[in-house]
């Protein structure tokens, strides 16, 4: 079987692409279990640029296709922030409390509370072959965190589709609506039909 590389470093991400892509016929494996240290500047100035960057970095060094993903918090009050900086929002070596925290402070006592996740999914296959697909799921930014599940700013989304936030969600829920789990099936289709 062909082998598929995930081009992502954090755990959280990684979980959750597994399981999105778990049908494919594919070897997936994680760029960790063939290079333990890599990761990447992100110095593209869109989500499709950083998640092409990163393909295609992987690519390259492994000579597999692969598969990476870049994701921004589009906070409508806060004229997009903290969009494709959402990793770095209270700083460079900010923990996913530090953002949230941040987040939840720098709304206080804001109305207007619209937000949306977007990915941008990449694929770049060995041959040079390249797919860029978008996702996107609109929500609001709760007043107080709430739930242990999922990662990053999931206990403060709650999607405009479910009455609770993701992190008060099973995977699966947040897999059937999800901004990452709506790019990957563009992608995966676009790959099918390519
Ligand atoms: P990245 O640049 O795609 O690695 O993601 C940037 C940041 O967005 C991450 O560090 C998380 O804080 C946040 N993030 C990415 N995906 C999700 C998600 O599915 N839920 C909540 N936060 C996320």
């Amino acid at each position: 079987m062909k082998k598929l590389v995930l081009a992502s470093g954090n755990p959280d991400k990684l979980l959750e692409l597994r399981a999105l892509l778990e049908d494919l016929p594919f070897e997936v494996v994680s760029i960790l279990e063939i290079i333990p240290d890599w990761s990447i500047e992100e110095t593209g100035t869109t989500l499709e640029e950083n998640a092409l960057l990163k393909a295609r970095d992987v690519t390259e060094r492994t000579g597999e296709a692969s598969i990476a993903d870049d994701t921004g918090l589009f906070v409508d009050v806060l004229g997009g922030a903290p969009g494709i900086y959402a990793a770095r929002f209270c700083g460079s070596e900010c923990s996913y409390e530090d953002n949230v925290q941040k987040l939840l402070r720098t709304m206080l006592c804001e109305i207007n509370r619209n937000a949306s996740f977007r990915t941008a999914a990449a694929f770049v296959s060995p041959s040079g072959e390249e797919l860029c697909e978008m996702g996107e799921v609109q929500g609001i930014i709760t007043e107080e965190a709430d739930g242990d599940g999922g990662f990053g700013y999931d206990p403060v989304f709650l999607p405009d589709e479910l009455d609770r936030t993701f992190a008060q969600c099973s995977p699966e829920e947040k897999h059937r609506i999800s901004h990452r789990s709506r790019a990957l099936k563009r992608l995966i289709e676009k790959l099918e039909s390519s």
